[in-house]
């Protein structure tokens, strides 16, 4: 007799009860140096803007430095641009650290030094994105607010829709979802928390670990894991993409303290010298890197 999977329209919603979840993070949860109880809510919005599109390893040797030098916002606000790239070292998509930089001025000139507490006044710091605002206001203030990044879209997908993945981003969507869950008393950051590092740690995209799983009951598990329809994505690479050669540019510049020639930027990158041109217009225009008086190149407040 052919096997027949349930059609995913067929899969039953399920909800993913606190208890079990927690006591699994209590037992489990990784070591991450931001998640002491002695961090501020600064040294909080610091990891949240490194860790956006960075994995947990890149952003632990360079955190601790980070806030260790600059440990509140009027401390960031004070260093220099070409500071704040320089320190930023390879952790990719360099805008972050230059987006880090004038929310840092914004909340030490208008907010007293003092990052604030509600979503709404979050939203409208420079660099503070829906993810960013509702995981500061949670995991610094303690607010019971949904907090969704790409794990918890991932185990929302599989343990309450019994799909793979969660598909194309919605945000209302997904906020929807995980604050039907939140549990209504003062444990709901710490689910918001056990529920990232399910995705994080176990839940991964491509070697889920239903074994050790906390969770009772997963939809897509409980189906079977009924494929996704339609075509595989494709992974993403890096590898010869603008934004690689973006980083060899900036590695030149960081390397100098002073300005440096064209000819000393263009041995950075001597496969395509349209891309590179591109590349380098592109800092230029985010304003990550700055042309000098005589025509040299430095990093942005370098000159
Ligand atoms: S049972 Fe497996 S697929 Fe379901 S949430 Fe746990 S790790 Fe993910």
């Amino acid at each position: 007799m052919p096997l027949i999977l349930p059609h995913p329209l067929m899969i039953v919603p399920q909800h993913i009860p606190a208890t079990n979840l927690l006591a699994w993070y209590q037992q489990s949860r990784r070591d991450l140096p931001w998640r002491q109880p002695n961090v501020s809510a600064w040294q909080i919005l610091v990891s949240e803007f490194m860790l956006q599109q960075t994995p947990v390893s890149r952003v632990l040797p360079i955190w601790p430095e980070w806030v260790r030098r600059w440990p509140t916002a009027s401390a960031t606000a004070a260093a220099t641009t070409a500071d704040v790239l320089r320190a930023w070292g390879k952790l990719g998509y360099p805008r972050r650290a230059k987006r880090l930089h004038e929310c840092a001025t914004v909340i030490a000139r208008d907010h007293g030094d003092v990052v604030p507490d509600d979503v709404e006044t979050l939203l409208r710091l420079p660099g503070v994105g829906s993810y960013t605002a509702r995981a500061v206001a949670c995991f610094a203030y303690r607010q019971r607010v949904p907090v969704v990044d790409t794990n918890v879209r991932r185990v929302l997908a599989r343990a309450v829709h019994g799909r793979p993945d969660a598909g194309a981003l919605s945000s209302a969507r997904d906020l929807a979802d995980a604050m039907a869950l939140l549990p209504n008393d003062e444990a709901a950051p710490s689910f918001s928390l056990a529920l990232m590092e399910l995705g994080a740690t176990v839940c991964t995209a491509r070697a889920p670990r239903c074994g050790v799983c906390p969770l009772d009951a997963c939809a897509w598990r409980d189906a079977g894991f009924p494929a996704m329809p339609g075509p595989a994505r494709r992974a993403q690479t890096y590898a010869g993409t603008d934004r690689q050669v973006r980083g060899r540019l900036l590695d030149v510049l960081r390397a100098k303290d002073s300005p440096v020639t064209r000819a000393e930027l263009d041995v950075a990158w001597l496969t395509d010298c349209v891309q590179r041109d591109r590349a380098l217009d592109s800092l230029l225009a985010d304003g990550l890197v700055t042309r000098t008086h005589d025509g040299r190149f430095a990093l942005a407040g370098e000159e």
